[in-house]
Protein backbone atom coordinates (compact mmCIF):
# COMPACT_ATOMS: atom_id res chain seq x y z
CA UNK A 1 0.00 0.00 0.00
CA UNK A 2 0.97 3.24 -0.56
CA UNK A 3 1.23 5.98 1.84
CA UNK A 4 0.02 9.01 0.91
CA UNK A 5 -1.24 12.54 1.59
CA UNK A 6 -4.47 13.17 2.43
CA UNK A 7 -5.87 15.47 -0.68
CA UNK A 8 -6.90 18.30 1.45
CA UNK A 9 -6.19 18.55 4.77
CA UNK A 10 -9.40 17.84 6.63
CA UNK A 11 -8.18 20.71 9.30
CA UNK A 12 -9.26 23.24 7.27
CA UNK A 13 -12.37 21.95 5.95
CA UNK A 14 -14.41 23.79 8.06
CA UNK A 15 -14.98 27.45 7.85
CA UNK A 16 -15.43 27.17 11.15
CA UNK A 17 -12.53 25.35 12.11
CA UNK A 18 -9.82 27.46 10.16
CA UNK A 19 -7.17 28.68 13.02
CA UNK A 20 -5.47 31.64 12.29
CA UNK A 21 -1.78 30.78 13.18
CA UNK A 22 -2.00 26.92 11.55
CA UNK A 23 -3.50 29.36 8.25
CA UNK A 24 -0.57 31.90 8.32
CA UNK A 25 2.09 29.07 9.00
CA UNK A 26 1.82 25.75 7.94
CA UNK A 27 3.56 23.14 8.67
CA UNK A 28 5.20 20.11 6.76
CA UNK A 29 3.12 16.56 7.14
CA UNK A 30 -0.26 18.55 8.11
CA UNK A 31 -2.41 16.42 5.53
CA UNK A 32 -0.40 13.44 5.59
CA UNK A 33 -2.66 9.50 6.36
CA UNK A 34 -1.95 7.53 9.12
CA UNK A 35 -2.85 3.94 8.36
CA UNK A 36 -5.40 2.28 10.81
CA UNK A 37 -5.62 -1.18 12.60
CA UNK A 38 -8.85 -1.31 11.98
CA UNK A 39 -8.56 -0.35 8.11
CA UNK A 40 -8.16 2.53 6.06
CA UNK A 41 -6.77 5.53 7.21
CA UNK A 42 -7.54 9.22 8.85
CA UNK A 43 -5.40 12.40 8.62
CA UNK A 44 -2.76 12.32 11.61
CA UNK A 45 -3.65 14.21 14.44
CA UNK A 46 0.12 15.36 15.62
CA UNK A 47 -0.66 15.92 19.52
CA UNK A 48 2.80 15.33 19.88
CA UNK A 49 4.58 18.73 19.20
CA UNK A 50 6.01 18.88 22.27
CA UNK A 51 8.25 15.96 21.80
CA UNK A 52 9.66 16.65 18.23
CA UNK A 53 7.48 19.73 15.96
CA UNK A 54 6.93 19.07 12.55
CA UNK A 55 9.03 21.18 9.95
CA UNK A 56 7.32 24.56 8.94
CA UNK A 57 6.72 25.02 5.61
CA UNK A 58 9.04 28.39 5.23
CA UNK A 59 11.45 25.89 6.98
CA UNK A 60 11.97 22.99 4.67
CA UNK A 61 11.75 25.91 1.67
CA UNK A 62 14.09 27.97 3.52
CA UNK A 63 16.54 24.34 3.40
CA UNK A 64 16.16 23.65 -0.31
CA UNK A 65 16.70 26.90 -0.96
CA UNK A 66 20.22 26.84 0.59
CA UNK A 67 21.17 23.58 -0.26
CA UNK A 68 22.65 24.33 -3.75
CA UNK A 69 24.82 26.13 -2.03
CA UNK A 70 26.26 24.22 0.78
CA UNK A 71 29.96 24.16 1.50
CA UNK A 72 32.60 23.85 4.52
CA UNK A 73 32.29 27.10 6.15
CA UNK A 74 34.74 29.95 7.53
CA UNK A 75 38.01 28.37 5.95
CA UNK A 76 37.12 27.94 2.67
CA UNK A 77 37.72 30.27 -0.54
CA UNK A 78 35.28 29.13 -3.01
CA UNK A 79 31.52 31.33 -3.39
CA UNK A 80 30.01 28.50 -2.08
CA UNK A 81 31.71 28.43 1.17
CA UNK A 82 31.55 31.99 1.49
CA UNK A 83 28.15 31.96 1.06
CA UNK A 84 27.52 29.30 3.86
CA UNK A 85 30.11 31.36 5.99
CA UNK A 86 27.75 34.25 5.94
CA UNK A 87 24.51 32.14 6.36
CA UNK A 88 25.84 30.73 9.46
CA UNK A 89 26.67 33.78 10.39
CA UNK A 90 23.40 35.70 10.12
CA UNK A 91 21.48 32.13 11.53
CA UNK A 92 23.47 33.23 14.69
CA UNK A 93 22.27 36.73 14.72
CA UNK A 94 18.87 36.35 14.27
CA UNK A 95 18.50 33.54 16.92
CA UNK A 96 20.09 35.39 19.01
CA UNK A 97 17.82 38.56 18.23
CA UNK A 98 14.91 35.81 18.98
CA UNK A 99 15.52 35.62 22.22
CA UNK A 100 16.88 39.31 23.25
CA UNK A 101 20.62 38.16 23.49
CA UNK A 102 22.47 41.32 24.74
CA UNK A 103 25.43 42.92 23.16
CA UNK A 104 28.14 40.56 24.16
CA UNK A 105 25.91 37.47 24.89
CA UNK A 106 27.22 34.07 22.77
CA UNK A 107 24.98 32.01 20.69
CA UNK A 108 26.65 28.44 20.51
CA UNK A 109 25.19 25.90 18.06
CA UNK A 110 24.98 23.06 19.51
CA UNK A 111 22.93 19.65 18.75
CA UNK A 112 19.61 20.46 20.86
CA UNK A 113 18.78 21.47 24.43
CA UNK A 114 20.11 18.81 26.31
CA UNK A 115 23.75 19.34 24.75
CA UNK A 116 23.55 23.01 25.52
CA UNK A 117 22.89 22.01 29.16
CA UNK A 118 25.77 19.89 29.57
CA UNK A 119 27.91 22.28 27.85
CA UNK A 120 27.01 24.93 30.60
CA UNK A 121 27.74 22.54 33.27
CA UNK A 122 31.36 22.16 32.00
CA UNK A 123 31.72 25.83 32.32
CA UNK A 124 30.74 26.72 35.85
CA UNK A 125 33.07 28.44 37.86
CA UNK A 126 35.18 25.79 39.85
CA UNK A 127 33.07 24.56 42.80
CA UNK A 128 30.18 26.64 41.49
CA UNK A 129 26.97 24.92 42.93
CA UNK A 130 23.90 24.60 41.03
CA UNK A 131 20.48 25.01 42.50
CA UNK A 132 17.28 23.35 40.32
CA UNK A 133 13.63 22.32 41.17
CA UNK A 134 12.66 18.39 41.03
CA UNK A 135 10.07 18.95 38.26
CA UNK A 136 13.01 19.41 35.70
CA UNK A 137 13.54 17.15 32.08
CA UNK A 138 16.12 14.84 33.11
CA UNK A 139 18.22 17.31 30.16
CA UNK A 140 18.43 19.85 33.26
CA UNK A 141 18.84 17.71 36.06
CA UNK A 142 21.41 15.25 34.93
CA UNK A 143 24.19 17.56 34.06
CA UNK A 144 24.61 19.27 36.92
CA UNK A 145 24.96 15.50 38.89
CA UNK A 146 29.06 16.04 37.37
CA UNK A 147 29.27 19.36 40.53
CA UNK A 148 28.21 20.64 43.58
CA UNK A 149 24.23 20.49 43.21
CA UNK A 150 21.20 21.02 45.11
CA UNK A 151 17.60 19.93 44.28
CA UNK A 152 14.67 21.95 45.70
CA UNK A 153 11.32 19.99 46.28
CA UNK A 154 8.69 21.84 44.52
CA UNK A 155 5.65 22.75 46.66
CA UNK A 156 1.95 22.70 46.18
CA UNK A 157 1.93 26.31 44.66
CA UNK A 158 4.61 28.36 42.69
CA UNK A 159 4.40 30.94 45.77
CA UNK A 160 5.64 28.48 47.56
CA UNK A 161 8.24 27.28 45.17
CA UNK A 162 9.50 30.17 44.86
CA UNK A 163 9.61 30.57 49.14
CA UNK A 164 11.57 27.34 48.91
CA UNK A 165 14.06 28.44 45.98
CA UNK A 166 14.67 31.80 48.30
CA UNK A 167 15.29 30.09 51.43
CA UNK A 168 17.63 27.72 49.53
CA UNK A 169 19.77 30.30 48.04
CA UNK A 170 19.66 32.47 51.20
CA UNK A 171 20.83 29.69 53.00
CA UNK A 172 23.90 28.99 50.96
CA UNK A 173 24.82 30.96 47.72
CA UNK A 174 24.82 29.16 44.26
CA UNK A 175 26.39 30.31 41.33
CA UNK A 176 23.26 29.26 38.98
CA UNK A 177 19.89 28.35 39.21
CA UNK A 178 19.05 26.14 36.17
CA UNK A 179 15.12 25.82 35.73
CA UNK A 180 12.64 25.06 33.11
CA UNK A 181 10.67 28.01 30.89
CA UNK A 182 7.04 25.24 31.20
CA UNK A 183 7.09 21.56 32.12
CA UNK A 184 6.90 19.21 29.70
CA UNK A 185 4.54 17.03 31.50
CA UNK A 186 2.08 19.65 32.28
CA UNK A 187 2.83 22.62 30.27
CA UNK A 188 2.66 24.77 33.05
CA UNK A 189 5.29 27.78 33.02
CA UNK A 190 7.72 29.04 35.70
CA UNK A 191 7.57 32.77 36.28
CA UNK A 192 11.31 32.97 34.85
CA UNK A 193 11.25 36.81 35.50
CA UNK A 194 10.83 36.65 39.51
CA UNK A 195 13.38 33.86 39.28
CA UNK A 196 15.50 35.54 37.71
CA UNK A 197 15.18 38.89 40.32
CA UNK A 198 15.44 36.43 43.23
CA UNK A 199 18.37 34.43 41.91
CA UNK A 200 20.30 37.52 41.06
CA UNK A 201 19.58 38.90 44.77
CA UNK A 202 21.71 36.03 45.71
CA UNK A 203 24.12 36.14 43.44
CA UNK A 204 23.59 33.53 41.50
CA UNK A 205 22.93 33.28 37.47
CA UNK A 206 19.43 31.78 35.83
CA UNK A 207 19.85 29.22 32.66
CA UNK A 208 16.29 29.33 31.21
CA UNK A 209 15.72 25.55 29.80
CA UNK A 210 13.37 26.90 27.35
CA UNK A 211 13.04 23.72 24.85
CA UNK A 212 9.20 23.97 25.56
CA UNK A 213 9.07 27.54 26.20
CA UNK A 214 10.74 29.00 23.07
CA UNK A 215 8.29 27.45 20.44
CA UNK A 216 5.73 28.95 22.40
CA UNK A 217 6.75 32.44 23.85
CA UNK A 218 8.58 35.02 23.18
CA UNK A 219 11.91 35.01 25.70
CA UNK A 220 13.76 38.20 26.19
CA UNK A 221 17.33 37.90 27.85
CA UNK A 222 17.76 41.82 28.00
CA UNK A 223 14.41 42.33 29.40
CA UNK A 224 14.20 39.13 31.83
CA UNK A 225 17.51 39.61 32.78
CA UNK A 226 18.09 35.44 32.33
CA UNK A 227 21.51 34.92 31.86
CA UNK A 228 21.39 31.82 29.66
CA UNK A 229 18.83 30.06 27.23
CA UNK A 230 19.21 26.86 25.73
CA UNK A 231 16.60 25.55 23.20
CA UNK A 232 16.28 22.80 20.16
CA UNK A 233 15.44 23.27 16.59
CA UNK A 234 13.17 19.96 16.42
CA UNK A 235 10.44 22.11 19.06
CA UNK A 236 11.11 24.79 17.17
CA UNK A 237 9.41 23.70 14.21
CA UNK A 238 13.34 22.86 12.39
CA UNK A 239 14.00 19.49 12.71
CA UNK A 240 17.62 19.70 11.29
CA UNK A 241 19.53 18.72 14.17
CA UNK A 242 20.56 22.22 15.55
CA UNK A 243 19.97 23.86 19.17
CA UNK A 244 21.78 26.55 20.79
CA UNK A 245 23.45 27.85 23.82
CA UNK A 246 23.30 31.92 24.24
CA UNK A 247 23.78 33.56 27.13
CA UNK A 248 26.78 35.20 28.84
CA UNK A 249 30.41 35.15 27.38
CA UNK A 250 32.74 35.19 30.59
CA UNK A 251 32.10 31.32 31.35
CA UNK A 252 32.17 30.25 27.99
CA UNK A 253 35.23 32.22 26.99
CA UNK A 254 37.01 30.50 30.23
CA UNK A 255 35.76 26.62 30.30
CA UNK A 256 37.56 24.21 28.66
CA UNK A 257 36.08 23.59 25.34
CA UNK A 258 33.47 21.50 24.97
CA UNK A 259 34.77 19.39 22.23
CA UNK A 260 38.31 19.28 21.45
CA UNK A 261 39.39 19.27 17.38
CA UNK A 262 39.95 21.59 14.54
CA UNK A 263 37.97 25.31 14.29
CA UNK A 264 37.98 25.52 18.46
CA UNK A 265 41.83 27.04 18.20
CA UNK A 266 43.73 29.95 17.68
CA UNK A 267 47.46 28.02 17.40
CA UNK A 268 48.25 24.56 17.87
CA UNK A 269 52.20 23.76 17.94
CA UNK A 270 54.37 20.49 18.69
CA UNK A 271 57.34 21.53 21.12
CA UNK A 272 59.94 19.40 19.38
CA UNK A 273 62.48 18.42 22.15
CA UNK A 274 58.98 17.80 24.71
CA UNK A 275 56.80 16.03 21.91
CA UNK A 276 53.97 18.06 23.36
CA UNK A 277 51.46 19.86 22.02
CA UNK A 278 50.57 23.66 23.17
CA UNK A 279 47.22 25.35 22.04
CA UNK A 280 45.83 28.53 22.16
CA UNK A 281 41.85 27.72 21.99
CA UNK A 282 39.64 30.31 20.20
CA UNK A 283 36.81 32.47 22.22
CA UNK A 284 33.50 31.51 22.23
CA UNK A 285 31.42 30.77 20.12
CA UNK A 286 34.24 29.08 18.67
CA UNK A 287 35.72 27.50 21.59
CA UNK A 288 32.76 25.35 22.23
CA UNK A 289 31.80 24.36 18.35
CA UNK A 290 34.40 22.16 16.95
CA UNK A 291 33.85 20.05 14.11
CA UNK A 292 32.73 20.82 11.06
CA UNK A 293 29.27 22.58 11.71
CA UNK A 294 25.87 21.77 11.01
CA UNK A 295 25.04 24.91 8.70
CA UNK A 296 21.39 23.72 7.33
CA UNK A 297 20.31 23.01 10.70
CA UNK A 298 21.60 26.33 11.47
CA UNK A 299 19.73 27.87 8.86
CA UNK A 300 16.53 25.98 9.74
CA UNK A 301 16.47 27.12 12.99
CA UNK A 302 16.88 30.86 12.08
CA UNK A 303 14.17 30.82 9.84
CA UNK A 304 11.72 29.15 12.54
CA UNK A 305 12.77 31.94 14.40
CA UNK A 306 12.07 34.41 12.18
CA UNK A 307 9.16 32.83 11.06
CA UNK A 308 7.47 32.57 14.73
CA UNK A 309 8.61 36.09 15.29
CA UNK A 310 6.56 37.89 12.54
CA UNK A 311 3.18 36.06 13.79
CA UNK A 312 1.13 38.92 14.92
CA UNK A 313 1.70 39.60 18.71
CA UNK A 314 -0.33 37.08 20.99
CA UNK A 315 -1.47 35.25 18.41
CA UNK A 316 0.43 31.84 18.86
CA UNK A 317 -0.47 32.40 22.69
CA UNK A 318 -4.33 33.27 21.94
CA UNK A 319 -3.81 29.87 19.05
CA UNK A 320 -2.53 27.41 22.16
CA UNK A 321 -4.35 29.01 24.93
CA UNK A 322 -7.59 28.44 23.15
CA UNK A 323 -6.72 24.70 21.98
CA UNK A 324 -5.57 24.08 25.45
CA UNK A 325 -9.03 25.11 27.06
CA UNK A 326 -10.47 22.73 24.41
CA UNK A 327 -8.00 20.12 25.73
CA UNK A 328 -8.34 20.41 29.23
CA UNK A 329 -12.15 20.91 29.46
CA UNK A 330 -12.75 17.98 26.75
CA UNK A 331 -10.83 15.50 28.46
CA UNK A 332 -11.92 16.66 32.32
CA UNK A 333 -15.51 16.00 31.23
CA UNK A 334 -14.68 11.88 30.22
CA UNK A 335 -15.54 10.19 33.06
CA UNK A 336 -12.22 8.31 34.88
CA UNK A 337 -10.33 11.14 33.25
CA UNK A 338 -7.45 12.88 35.47
CA UNK A 339 -5.89 15.78 34.12
CA UNK A 340 -2.09 16.63 35.90
CA UNK A 341 -0.87 19.66 37.38
CA UNK A 342 1.73 20.56 39.55
CA UNK A 343 0.95 23.82 40.95
CA UNK A 344 -2.86 25.29 41.94
CA UNK A 345 -1.47 28.48 40.99
CA UNK A 346 0.91 28.73 37.45
CA UNK A 347 0.23 31.94 36.01
CA UNK A 348 0.00 30.12 32.79
CA UNK A 349 0.41 27.16 30.57
CA UNK A 350 1.75 26.30 27.12
CA UNK A 351 -0.35 23.68 25.30
CA UNK A 352 1.20 20.19 26.70
CA UNK A 353 -1.30 18.06 28.82
CA UNK A 354 -0.79 15.06 30.28
CA UNK A 355 -3.42 12.91 31.57
CA UNK A 356 -4.54 9.05 32.73
CA UNK A 357 -7.02 7.06 31.97
CA UNK A 358 -8.91 5.27 35.19
CA UNK A 359 -7.98 1.30 34.53
CA UNK A 360 -6.09 1.95 31.73
CA UNK A 361 -2.12 1.77 31.36
CA UNK A 362 -0.82 4.74 29.46
CA UNK A 363 0.69 3.28 26.94
CA UNK A 364 -2.79 1.24 26.28
CA UNK A 365 -4.10 4.29 25.61
CA UNK A 366 -1.50 5.87 23.42
CA UNK A 367 -1.29 2.59 21.26
CA UNK A 368 -4.94 2.77 21.14
CA UNK A 369 -5.16 6.51 19.88
CA UNK A 370 -2.72 5.99 17.18
CA UNK A 371 -3.71 2.43 15.93
CA UNK A 372 -7.53 3.10 15.78
CA UNK A 373 -8.07 6.54 15.49
CA UNK A 374 -4.46 8.22 14.17
CA UNK A 375 -3.99 10.19 16.34
CA UNK A 376 -0.14 10.50 17.99
CA UNK A 377 0.38 11.18 21.58
CA UNK A 378 3.14 10.09 24.02
CA UNK A 379 3.34 8.25 26.93
CA UNK A 380 5.53 7.23 29.65
CA UNK A 381 7.54 9.35 32.02
CA UNK A 382 8.65 11.72 29.81
CA UNK A 383 11.86 12.14 30.69
CA UNK A 384 10.79 14.09 33.92
CA UNK A 385 11.24 10.79 36.67
CA UNK A 386 11.46 12.85 39.67
CA UNK A 387 8.19 15.22 38.36
CA UNK A 388 6.35 12.09 38.00
CA UNK A 389 7.07 10.26 41.07
CA UNK A 390 5.98 13.41 42.56
CA UNK A 391 2.35 13.68 40.95
CA UNK A 392 2.16 10.08 41.66
CA UNK A 393 2.35 9.05 38.65
CA UNK A 394 5.18 6.13 38.54
CA UNK A 395 2.95 4.05 36.04
CA UNK A 396 3.45 6.73 33.35
CA UNK A 397 0.78 9.42 31.98
CA UNK A 398 0.15 9.59 28.44
CA UNK A 399 0.83 13.29 26.99
CA UNK A 400 -0.93 15.72 24.64
CA UNK A 401 0.40 18.65 22.75
CA UNK A 402 0.18 21.49 20.39
CA UNK A 403 1.34 23.75 18.14
CA UNK A 404 1.31 25.92 15.22
CA UNK A 405 -0.19 23.50 12.91
CA UNK A 406 -3.10 22.06 15.48
CA UNK A 407 -6.71 22.50 15.00
CA UNK A 408 -9.56 22.27 17.19
CA UNK A 409 -10.41 18.94 15.07
CA UNK A 410 -7.65 17.10 16.38
CA UNK A 411 -8.01 18.07 20.12
CA UNK A 412 -12.35 16.61 19.28
CA UNK A 413 -10.85 13.67 17.67
CA UNK A 414 -8.76 13.20 20.89
CA UNK A 415 -11.32 13.59 23.35
CA UNK A 416 -14.42 11.91 21.42
CA UNK A 417 -11.56 8.98 20.91
CA UNK A 418 -10.71 8.83 24.82
CA UNK A 419 -14.26 8.83 25.39
CA UNK A 420 -15.02 5.90 23.33
CA UNK A 421 -11.60 4.04 25.09
CA UNK A 422 -13.31 4.61 28.14
CA UNK A 423 -17.43 3.76 27.16
CA UNK A 424 -16.83 1.09 24.82
CA UNK A 425 -13.19 -0.39 25.44
CA UNK A 426 -10.50 -0.68 22.61
CA UNK A 427 -12.19 -2.48 19.17
CA UNK A 428 -8.70 -4.43 18.78
CA UNK A 429 -6.03 -6.56 20.50
CA UNK A 430 -2.97 -5.37 21.82
CA UNK A 431 -0.22 -6.98 23.54
CA UNK A 432 2.97 -5.94 25.11
CA UNK A 433 5.81 -6.19 23.10
CA UNK A 434 9.14 -5.15 24.63
CA UNK A 435 7.77 -3.98 27.44
CA UNK A 436 5.49 -1.55 25.26
CA UNK A 437 1.45 -1.66 24.74
CA UNK A 438 1.24 -1.89 20.57
CA UNK A 439 -1.57 -3.71 18.45
CA UNK A 440 -1.32 -7.43 18.01
CA UNK A 441 -1.28 -7.93 14.94
CA UNK A 442 -0.25 -4.65 13.52
CA UNK A 443 -1.36 -4.73 9.58
CA UNK A 444 -0.18 -1.16 9.18
CA UNK A 445 1.88 -0.63 6.31
CA UNK A 446 5.18 1.08 6.60
CA UNK A 447 6.94 3.26 3.60
CA UNK A 448 9.55 1.04 2.02
CA UNK A 449 12.37 3.44 3.02
CA UNK A 450 11.49 3.18 6.90
CA UNK A 451 12.20 -0.36 7.51
CA UNK A 452 9.51 -2.30 10.39
CA UNK A 453 7.24 -0.59 12.88
CA UNK A 454 8.69 -1.88 15.93
CA UNK A 455 5.74 -1.37 18.05
CA UNK A 456 7.78 -0.58 20.97
CA UNK A 457 9.25 3.02 19.94
CA UNK A 458 12.08 1.10 21.23
CA UNK A 459 13.20 3.10 24.19
CA UNK A 460 16.26 2.42 26.58
CA UNK A 461 18.19 -0.13 27.02
CA UNK A 462 18.82 -0.44 30.57
CA UNK A 463 22.33 -0.88 31.91
CA UNK A 464 20.98 -1.15 35.82
CA UNK A 465 18.21 -1.99 36.61
CA UNK A 466 15.02 -1.22 34.23
CA UNK A 467 14.43 2.56 34.47
CA UNK A 468 10.60 3.10 33.84
CA UNK A 469 9.29 3.74 29.78
CA UNK A 470 11.32 6.24 27.49
CA UNK A 471 9.49 9.98 25.97
CA UNK A 472 11.20 13.39 26.48
N1 LIG B 1 14.06 20.17 28.47
C1 LIG B 1 12.77 20.00 28.27
C2 LIG B 1 11.80 20.78 29.11
C3 LIG B 1 12.33 19.13 27.28
O1 LIG B 1 11.03 18.97 27.07
C4 LIG B 1 13.28 18.43 26.51
C5 LIG B 1 12.88 17.46 25.43
N2 LIG B 1 11.79 16.73 25.65
C6 LIG B 1 14.62 18.65 26.76
C7 LIG B 1 14.98 19.53 27.74
C8 LIG B 1 15.68 17.96 25.97
O2 LIG B 1 15.60 18.39 24.65
P1 LIG B 1 16.44 17.67 23.53
O3 LIG B 1 15.98 16.25 23.52
O4 LIG B 1 16.09 18.39 22.31
O5 LIG B 1 17.86 17.80 23.92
Amino acid sequence: MTLNLLSHSTCFADAESVEPVAALLSVVGADLAAPLVTGGQARYANLDYAASAPALRVVADRVAEVLPFYASVHRGAGYASQVSTALLERSRSVIGEFVGARAGDVVVFTRNTTDGLNLLAGCLPAGGDVVFLDLEHHANLLPWQRGRHRCVPVQPTVEATLRSLEETLGHQPAALVAVTGASNVTGEELPVDRIVALAHRHGARVVVDAAQLAPHRRIDLAASGADYVAFSGHKMYAPYGTGVLVGRRDWLDRATPYLAGGGAVQRVEVDADSAQTSVQWACAPARHEAGTPNVLGAAALAAACEALRHLPPDALEGHEAALRGRLVDGLSAVAGVQVHRVFADAPSSIGVVAFTVDGVEAGLVAAFLSAEHGIGVRDGAFCAHPLLARLGLGAGAVRASVGVGTCSADVDRLVGAVQQLVEEGPQWTYARVEGRWAPTPDPRPVPSWAGELTGAGAGTSPCLPATRGSGS
